[in-house]
C-alpha cells in the first residue's frame, strides 16, 4: 500500500486551473486557429485523464493522445465524442476497428495505413488526417508519395471521412520553418486540385504557434507551453504568462550534522546531475542539494533549523521562493518536458481543481 498522504512521499501537486488558464491564454494568442491540448507521454508527466478532463473543461474540441491506445483510454474515461482525439503514432498491427468505433482521429503517412484503415470493418467511416513530410523525415508522405495518398484517401471515401492534412516541423530555425511552410501549403493546393476538401490544416507546435502566425493554419498542436514549460530556447513561458503547473514536493525524512535526507531520488526520476547544482526550498530557504541517491538525496541545510517530517519543494511556481522547473531545466542544460516525463509513477500524483 502506498501512502497517499503528501508529507509522508513525494508527490507531484497538479494545479489544474493553472493549466485551464494557460489553455485559455494560448487560445487568445493562436485564435481564430484551433487549440489541440496534446497530452502524450501521460500529460508530459502531470497526469493523462485529468489533464485530459481539465482541457475539455476548458472547451477544448481537439486533444492529441499520440497513440490509438492512449486515445481509447482518454474515450473510456468519458472524454466526450465531440471533442475529437488525434493519434499519430501507428504501429504496423493496430486494431483499426477499436480505433474507429471509438471515433478516434487517425494521422496516415501511407497507402498502406489507408486500405488496412478502410478493411478494418468498422461500422463507421474513418476520420482520417493525411501527412505530408515538410522536411523533419519523421514520416509522412514524401511529395512524390502525396498524390497518391489523397487520390486513394479520395477512393476509399466510403470508409474514410477526409478530416485533415497535416504536418510536423523541426521549430529550429526560421529558415527551415519557412521552408516547411511552404511546402505545406504548396501540398494542401495539390490536394485540393485533386478534389480532396480538409476541415483542418495543422502543422505547428509550441514554439511556432507562438513566434508566427503564418504556422497556424486551422489549428496547432500545443504541449509544453499549456503545461508551463519551454520547449527550448526562442520564446519563454514566462514571456507569454504561462504559469508552471506542477510543484515537485518531498518528505524531509532525516536531519543530521547540517544535512537533511528527502525522500526522493534519481529511482524516482530526479537527475543525478542536480547534485552541486540545483538548489530546493524548505520553509521558504533554499538549500544546495549536495548529492543524489536512489531513493533520497541529501541537501546542506547549514545553520538552518530543518525539522523531519517538514515538506522540501523541489520546484514550484516560484511564488514562495522555490525553484521552477524552468531553472531546473536550464541549470541541468536540459528541457522542462524532459524532467516532467521522466518522474515515476511511483510519485504521488495530487489534482487540484
Ligand atoms: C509532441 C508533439 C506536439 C507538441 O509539441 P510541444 O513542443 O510540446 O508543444 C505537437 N505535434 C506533434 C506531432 C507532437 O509529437
Amino acid at each position: 500500500m502506498v501512502s497517499s498522504d503528501p508529507t509522508t512521499v513525494p508527490t507531484a501537486t497538479v494545479d489544474l486551473s493553472a493549466y485551464r488558464r494557460n489553455l485559455a491564454r494560448l487560445g487568445e494568442r493562436i485564435a481564430p486557429a484551433a487549440l489541440m491540448a496534446v497530452v502524450k507521454a501521460d500529460a508530459y508527466g502531470h497526469g493523462l485523464v485529468p489533464v485530459a478532463r481539465a482541457a475539455v473543461e476548458a472547451g477544448l474540441g481537439w486533444i492529441g493522445s499520440l497513440d490509438i491506445e492512449t486515445g481509447l483510454v482518454l474515450r473510456e474515461n468519458g472524454i466526450p465524442r465531440d471533442v475529437s482525439v488525434f493519434t499519430w503514432l501507428l504501429g504496423p498491427d493496430e486494431d483499426y476497428a477499436a480505433a474507429i468505433e471509438a471515433e478516434l482521429d487517425l494521422g496516415v503517412s501511407t497507402i498502406g495505413q489507408l486500405e488496412a484503415i478502410a478493411g478494418a470493418g468498422a461500422s463507421l467511416r474513418a476520420r482520417v488526417h493525411l501527412k505530408i513530410d515538410t522536411g523533419l523525415h519523421r514520416n509522412g508522405a514524401s511529395v512524390h508519395e502525396w498524390p497518391g495518398l489523397v487520390a486513394r484517401a479520395i477512393e476509399l471515401s466510403d470508409r474514410i471521412e477526409l478530416v485533415g492534412a497535416w504536418t510536423h516541423i523541426a521549430e529550429a530555425s526560421d529558415d527551415d520553418d519557412s521552408i516547411a511552410i511552404a511546402r505545406f501549403a504548396a501540398a494542401v493546393a495539390v490536394a485540393e486540385q485533386l478534389g480532396a476538401r480538409f476541415a483542418v490544416r495543422h502543422l505547428a507546435a509550441s514554439a511556432a504557434a507562438f513566434a508566427r502566425a503564418d504556422a497556424r493554419f486551422d489549428l496547432v498542436r500545443i504541449g509544453a507551453f499549456s503545461y508551463g514549460i519551454s520547449p527550448g530556447g526562442g520564446i519563454t513561458p514566462s514571456s507569454l504568462w504561462l504559469e508552471p503547473v506542477m510543484t515537485l514536493t518531498a518528505p524531509v525524512i532525516a536531519v543530521r550534522d547540517g544535512l537533511a535526507t528527502i525522500g526522493i531520488g534519481f529511482g524516482d526520476g530526479i537527475p543525478s546531475a542536480a547534485a552541486g547544482v540545483l538548489q530546493l526550498s524548505i520553509d521558504g530557504r533554499l538549500h544546495e542539494i549536495v548529492a543524489v541517491h536512489i531513493d533520497s538525496l541529501v541537501v546542506d541545510t547549514g545553520e538552518a533549523l530543518v525539522r523531519p517530517g517538514g515538506t522540501a519543494v523541489l520546484f514550484g511556481s516560484g511564488a514562495d521562493g522555490e525553484p521552477t522547473l524552468q531553472e531546473w531545466a536550464d541549470e541541468l542544460g536540459t528541457i522542462g518536458e524532459e524532467i516532467v516525463t521522466r518522474l515515476s509513477p511511483r510519485i504521488l500524483r495530487r489534482f487540484f481543481e
